[in-house]
C-alpha cells in the first residue's frame, strides 16, 4: 500500500516511509492510496470473535502487503492485551470504555501500535536510532512514553510545560527512565510545541539525528484506533443494538474520529457520526458555516481537547473530496456539539446522580452530545477517552468527592521523578539534542 499527502506536492510514500518521517515533505498529512473495503460476512460475522481476531483482520486489511502476517499478528496481540468493553449507562446510550491499557486513555491503543510497527522496521532495515519528539499537556506524553518503553532502537523525548502538567501526569513519563527522557520545559505547551515543530525544521539538527513524531498525524498511530470501532460494533451486535447505531467521539486533533470515518469507509455500518468539543469549536463552527478557521486554543477542565487547529482536519475533507460538495458531504456524516467547563460539569454530576456512572470531563462531551442530538428509538455508543481518575482534581471538585487512583496510576506515583530542565529557547534545546550521544 502506498500513502500520499494530504498537501498533493510530495511524492507518494511506503508504509516504512510514512511512518519513519511522520509528516509528508509538503507538511501534508499521509493517507493511504485506497482503504480496503471489508466483506460484510465478517461484520456480521465480529460477534463471535474476540478483540484481537477482529483488529488483525482489519490490520491485514491496511498493512497486509507490507508486513508478514505472522509479524502482524504478534504486532496487533502485543498492542491489545487489554480491552475495550462497551458499558450500558442510560437505555439507549452506551460507553465504549477505552481507559483499560496502561495509562488509563485511549491513546494507548495507536502509541503501542506504533511502537511495535516503527520496532520492527528498524530491526529490518537496520536503521540508525529514531528518535521521537512529543510535546505534550499530558496525556499524549504518557501514553507515547509507554508505549515506546524499552523498544530497542527508539529514543523518546516528551517536552512538557513546567508547572502545568498534573502530578499525576508527569509521574507516568517522568519515572520510566531507560529510552525515556523528559524535557521540562520553562514555558507553555504552546512553547513545547513550537520547539518540537522547529526540531523537524531544522537542517542542521536533521543531518545529525533522525526525528520524528508520534502524535496522531503519524499514520501507524492513527490508523490502528479503527480497531475499537468495529470491536464496539461488534459487541453492541450481540446484545441486538447496533442497528442505525450512532457514534459520538470527544474529539480535540480528530485522529480519534477520523479512524471511526475510515472504519465506515470500510464497511462498518455506523450510521452518523458526532463530534463532541469543549470550547474549542473550530469543527462546530465549521459544520455550520462551511467556513473553517483555526485559531490558537483556550484553556478549559477537558484539556487533552484544547486544540484550535485540528491536525486531522485534512484527513476529513481528503475523505470526502470526490464528492461535488465536500462540506454537504461531512455534514452528511458528521454533526457537531459543544460545550462549557460548566455544561460539562453539569453533565458529569447529573449523571452520577442519575446513573451512578463517573464520567471523565472528555467523555462527558461524548455523553451529552448522544443524549441532546439522539432521537429517541435510536441507539448510541460515546468514546469515554480516559478514565476519571486521570482527572481527579477535576472531578472531585465537581462531585465533592475523593475517587480513587486505580493501582496503575499509583504504581507511577510510587516511581523516582527525573526530568532535565530546559528553557523555551530553541538554541538550548538544539545542543541539547545535538550533544547527545548517538547509540
Ligand atoms: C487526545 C484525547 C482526546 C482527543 O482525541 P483526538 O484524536 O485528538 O481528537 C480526547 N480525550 C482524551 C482523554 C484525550 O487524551
Amino acid at each position: 500500500m502506498k500513502y500520499y499527502s494530504t498537501n498533493r506536492q510530495a511524492p507518494m510514500a511506503s508504509l516504512e516511509e510514512a511512518v519513519v518521517k511522520g509528516l509528508a515533505g509538503d507538511k501534508g498529512l499521509y493517507m493511504p492510496e485506497r482503504i480496503p473495503l471489508l466483506d460484510q460476512s465478517f461484520i456480521q460475522n465480529m460477534k463471535h470473535l474476540s478483540f484481537q481476531e477482529i483488529a488483525c483482520t482489519v490490520a491485514q486489511a491496511f498493512f497486509g502487503e507490507d508486513i508478514e502476517k505472522n509479524t502482524l499478528q504478534q504486532i496487533v496481540c502485543d498492542t491489545l492485551s487489554f480491552d475495550t468493553p462497551v458499558v450500558n449507562v442510560t437505555e439507549n446510550i452506551y460507553s465504549l470504555e477505552l481507559f483499560h491499557g496502561p495509562t488509563l486513555a485511549f491513546k494507548d491503543v495507536g502509541a503501542r501500535f506504533m511502537a511495535r510497527l516503527l520496532g520492527y522496521f528498524i530491526r529490518k532495515e537496520g536503521l540508525k536510532q529514531v528518535n521521537v519528539l512529543v510535546a505534550t499537556s499530558g496525556d499524549t506524553g504518557s501514553a507515547v512514553a509507554n508505549g515506546f518503553l524499552g523498544v530497542e532502537g527508539i529514543h523518546v523525548y516528551v517536552l512538557y510545560p513546567k508547572g502545568k502538567v498534573s502530578p499525576i501526569q508527569e509521574c507516568q513519563f517522568t519515572t520510566l527512565g531507560q529510552n525515556i527522557t523528559a524535557l521540562e520545559i520553562d514555558g507553555t505547551f504552546d512553547d513545547c510545541q513550537a520547539l518540537v515543530k522547529s526540531a523537524f525544521m531544522d537542517e542542521e539538527l536533521n543531518a545529525h539525528l533522525k526525528l520524528t513524531s508520534a502524535n496522531s498525524i503519524n499514520v501507524a498511530r492513527f490508523l490502528p484506533q479503527s480497531f475499537y470501532y468495529f470491536h464496539a460494533y461488534a459487541q453492541l451486535d450481540k446484545l441486538g443494538k447496533a442497528d442505525q447505531l450512532v457514534c459520538c467521539v470527544p474529539s480535540g486533533n480528530f485522529g480519534n474520529i477520523t479512524a471511526g470515518l475510515f472504519a465506515q469507509r470500510m464497511g462498518l455500518p455506523i450510521q452518523h457520526f458526532i463530534a463532541a468539543n469543549n470550547r474549542n469549536d473550530v469543527f462546530w463552527e465549521y459544520l455550520n458555516t462551511g467556513i473553517y478557521t483555526p485559531r490558537p486554543s483556550v484553556q478549559t477542565i477537558a484539556n487533552a481537547m484544547d486544540v484550535g487547529a485540528p491536525s486531522n482536519f485534512a484527513r476529513i475533507l481528503a475523505l470526502y473530496e470526490e464528492s461535488e460538495d465536500v462540506h454537504a458531504e461531512v455534514c452528511k456524516h458528521i454533526s457537531g456539539a459543544h460545550y462549557t467547563d460548566e455544561e460539562i460539569a453539569e453533565t458529569i454530576r447529573n449523571t452520577y446522580q442519575q446513573t451512578g456512572y463517573l464520567l471523565d470531563p472528555h467523555g462527558a462531551c461524548g455523553f451529552q452530545a448522544l443524549k441532546d442530538y439522539l432521537p429517541e428509538d435510536a441507539c448510541g455508543v460515546f468514546l469515554e477517552t480516559a478514565h476519571p481518575a486521570k482527572f481527579k482534581g477535576t472531578v472531585d471538585n465537581i462531585l465533592g468527592s475523593d475517587i480513587p487512583i486505580p493501582e496503575k496510576l499509583q504504581y507511577f506515583m510510587k516511581g523516582e521523578k527525573k526530568s532535565i530542565e530546559l528553557t523555551k529557547d530553541f538554541d538550548a534545546f538544539k545542543w541539547y539534542l545535538m550533544e547527545v550521544e548517538i547509540i
